[in-house]
């Protein structure tokens, strides 16, 4: 659930509840249904309960809130690791409650990670741009076909709920993926499959992040590199498991690593 991330695009993980359903080949090796399994727990699948989280991971939201405020620096949070914030077999006064929590935590950058972004249709506020200004979603896409299906329905979330910002995150990348529209798109994350969930990670090409590179520039997107992956890194003997780590290897042109344009990472300190 994490204090503090070692993802290299967030700063903190945040998990209201535990638990979640597979669906898409992206969730094949799920590491968090591999964490809830290793403490006995059994939150996935259609129709497992999902567990909510304690109050004192809650609490944590308004902790970090109170030391941005005071540092005047506005961390990443990674809204839910473990779990999809718009699953719909989740207690929906679950949701309703991690919204609130998020909205009054409005020093915090929010970052908003899901693999139903359909959902968030029915399930976001109709007051999302008043009060969630500081929150961007940002939908997990694996295949081409996944990124045909679900960029529109995210360009139209934006523009319906005037959300701030919003990203793609290519993780684990499958495939060669191009985005076949831009507009009003902000940030993409491009990664390949860690080793997890007691299998091992699928194939990535630099190739693929270099295409992306060459979109996000012609196309005025924000362009992360996050990792080249378990498979490249076995290949190229990486101390880094993950491939996740820029000193081996990679090239200067491909330690791309921006973050979404336009978010504010500062506060005015009152
Ligand atoms: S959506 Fe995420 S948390 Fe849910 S099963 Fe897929 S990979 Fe796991």
């Amino acid at each position: 659930m994490g204090e503090n991330s070692g993802i290299a695009w967030t700063t903190h993980t945040w998990n209201p509840w535990i638990g979640c359903t597979k669906v898409s080949p992206g969730c094949d090796a799920c590491y968090a249904e591999a964490y809830d399994a290793r403490f006995g727990g059994k939150h996935w699948g259609s129709g497992a309960p999902r567990l909510r989280t304690t109050i004192q991971n809650w609490n944590k939201l308004k902790k970090w809130n109170r030391a941005a405020r005071k540092s005047g620096v506005r961390p990443w949070v990674f809204v839910a690791s473990l779990a999809d914030i718009f699953d719909n077999e989740v207690d929906p006064e679950w949701r309703r409650d991690a919204l609130a929590e998020m909205s009054e935590c409005d020093a915090l950058n929010f970052q908003i990670v899901t693999k139903r972004i359909g959902n968030a249709f029915k399930m976001l506020p109709s007051h999302w741009a008043l009060s969630f200004a500081h929150c961007g979603l940002v939908a997990t896409v694996v295949t081409q076909k996944e990124c045909d299906r679900d960029l529109p329905k995210l360009l139209e979330i934006k523009r319906k709920y005037g959300v701030a910002w919003v990203g793609l995150s290519i993780e684990p990348q499958l495939e060669r993926i191009i985005p076949k529209n831009g507009d009003g798109l902000d940030w993409i994350i491009t990664a390949g499959e860690s080793d997890q969930g007691g299998a091992l990670g699928r194939e990535y090409r630099v190739g693929w992040a270099f295409d992306l590179i060459a979109w996000g520039e012609t196309h005025g997107v924000a362009i992360f590199v996050k990792q080249l992956g378990s498979f490249f890194a076995r290949n190229a003997n990486f101390k880094d498991r993950a491939g996740a780590d820029p000193a081996e290897w990679w090239p200067p042109s491909l330690r791309v690593r921006q973050m979404p344009c336009g978010v504010p990472t500062t506060l005015k300190i009152a």
